[in-house]
Protein backbone atom coordinates (compact mmCIF):
# COMPACT_ATOMS: atom_id res chain seq x y z
CA UNK A 1 0.00 0.00 0.00
CA UNK A 2 2.78 2.60 0.93
CA UNK A 3 4.85 1.69 -1.89
CA UNK A 4 1.45 2.35 -4.38
CA UNK A 5 1.02 5.46 -2.50
CA UNK A 6 4.63 6.54 -3.30
CA UNK A 7 4.45 5.23 -7.08
CA UNK A 8 1.25 7.68 -7.26
CA UNK A 9 3.17 10.83 -5.46
CA UNK A 10 6.13 9.92 -7.98
CA UNK A 11 3.51 9.93 -11.23
CA UNK A 12 1.92 12.86 -10.35
CA UNK A 13 5.15 14.55 -9.58
CA UNK A 14 6.35 13.93 -12.58
CA UNK A 15 3.34 14.85 -14.56
CA UNK A 16 2.89 18.34 -12.63
CA UNK A 17 6.73 18.78 -13.93
CA UNK A 18 5.69 17.67 -17.23
CA UNK A 19 7.72 14.92 -17.60
CA UNK A 20 6.41 11.56 -18.57
CA UNK A 21 4.73 10.07 -15.36
CA UNK A 22 6.29 6.59 -15.95
CA UNK A 23 9.99 7.14 -16.24
CA UNK A 24 10.16 10.78 -16.03
CA UNK A 25 12.78 10.92 -18.74
CA UNK A 26 11.30 12.80 -21.65
CA UNK A 27 9.44 15.72 -21.59
CA UNK A 28 5.55 15.05 -22.15
CA UNK A 29 3.95 17.90 -24.63
CA UNK A 30 5.12 18.75 -27.84
CA UNK A 31 3.65 22.24 -27.57
CA UNK A 32 1.78 23.99 -25.26
CA UNK A 33 -0.48 21.59 -24.17
CA UNK A 34 -0.42 19.00 -26.89
CA UNK A 35 0.88 15.65 -25.87
CA UNK A 36 3.21 13.62 -28.06
CA UNK A 37 2.04 9.96 -29.39
CA UNK A 38 4.14 8.45 -26.99
CA UNK A 39 7.24 8.30 -25.26
CA UNK A 40 10.61 8.42 -26.15
CA UNK A 41 12.40 6.00 -23.84
CA UNK A 42 9.63 3.87 -22.67
CA UNK A 43 7.04 4.10 -24.88
CA UNK A 44 4.07 4.83 -23.25
CA UNK A 45 1.40 5.54 -25.52
CA UNK A 46 -0.36 8.70 -24.02
CA UNK A 47 -2.36 8.88 -27.21
CA UNK A 48 -5.01 6.52 -25.20
CA UNK A 49 -5.30 8.37 -22.32
CA UNK A 50 -7.84 11.68 -22.57
CA UNK A 51 -7.84 14.58 -20.40
CA UNK A 52 -10.49 16.33 -21.44
CA UNK A 53 -11.90 19.33 -19.83
CA UNK A 54 -10.53 18.32 -16.39
CA UNK A 55 -7.14 20.13 -16.54
CA UNK A 56 -8.77 23.30 -17.15
CA UNK A 57 -11.57 22.98 -14.20
CA UNK A 58 -8.76 22.52 -12.19
CA UNK A 59 -6.60 25.04 -13.06
CA UNK A 60 -9.54 27.61 -12.62
CA UNK A 61 -10.35 26.02 -9.42
CA UNK A 62 -6.57 26.53 -7.81
CA UNK A 63 -6.32 30.11 -9.17
CA UNK A 64 -9.65 31.11 -7.85
CA UNK A 65 -8.67 30.17 -4.49
CA UNK A 66 -5.04 32.07 -4.87
CA UNK A 67 -6.75 35.31 -6.64
CA UNK A 68 -9.58 35.61 -4.49
CA UNK A 69 -8.72 35.71 -1.00
CA UNK A 70 -5.65 37.83 -2.00
CA UNK A 71 -8.21 40.00 -3.65
CA UNK A 72 -10.29 40.40 -0.36
CA UNK A 73 -7.09 40.82 2.07
CA UNK A 74 -6.23 43.45 0.16
CA UNK A 75 -9.71 45.18 -0.22
CA UNK A 76 -9.78 44.98 3.87
CA UNK A 77 -6.33 46.77 4.51
CA UNK A 78 -7.09 50.28 5.52
CA UNK A 79 -5.10 51.56 2.65
CA UNK A 80 -6.08 49.41 -0.37
CA UNK A 81 -4.27 49.66 -3.37
CA UNK A 82 -6.08 51.73 -5.99
CA UNK A 83 -8.13 50.42 -8.25
CA UNK A 84 -6.56 51.23 -11.52
CA UNK A 85 -3.46 49.22 -10.50
CA UNK A 86 -5.74 46.59 -9.16
CA UNK A 87 -7.85 46.34 -12.45
CA UNK A 88 -4.90 45.81 -14.10
CA UNK A 89 -3.25 43.89 -11.82
CA UNK A 90 -5.16 41.32 -11.10
CA UNK A 91 -6.28 40.11 -14.45
CA UNK A 92 -2.26 39.69 -15.59
CA UNK A 93 -1.60 37.69 -12.36
CA UNK A 94 -4.51 35.91 -13.75
CA UNK A 95 -4.20 35.17 -16.98
CA UNK A 96 0.21 34.41 -16.25
CA UNK A 97 -0.94 32.24 -13.55
CA UNK A 98 -3.62 29.98 -15.24
CA UNK A 99 -1.02 30.16 -18.27
CA UNK A 100 1.79 28.85 -16.16
CA UNK A 101 -0.81 26.44 -14.31
CA UNK A 102 -2.86 24.59 -17.43
CA UNK A 103 0.23 22.53 -18.30
CA UNK A 104 1.08 21.30 -15.13
CA UNK A 105 -2.26 20.27 -14.63
CA UNK A 106 -3.03 18.23 -17.92
CA UNK A 107 0.61 16.15 -16.76
CA UNK A 108 -1.13 15.56 -13.20
CA UNK A 109 -4.23 14.40 -14.95
CA UNK A 110 -2.48 12.06 -17.37
CA UNK A 111 0.00 10.95 -14.51
CA UNK A 112 -3.11 10.21 -12.61
CA UNK A 113 -5.33 8.15 -15.57
CA UNK A 114 -1.61 6.10 -16.23
CA UNK A 115 -1.39 4.93 -12.54
CA UNK A 116 -5.52 4.14 -12.65
CA UNK A 117 -4.65 1.87 -15.82
CA UNK A 118 -1.78 0.39 -14.11
CA UNK A 119 -3.14 -0.51 -10.84
CA UNK A 120 -6.51 -1.77 -12.59
CA UNK A 121 -4.41 -4.27 -15.00
ZN1 LIG B 1 8.47 7.45 -20.33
Amino acid sequence: MRNRKNNLRNKLGRGFLKLCPVCGKTKLFDSYVKLKPRCNKCKTNFAKFKTDDGPAYCTIFVVGHIIIPMIVFLESLDNPPPIEFQLTFWPAFTTILSIWLLPKMKGVFLAFQINVRDTSS
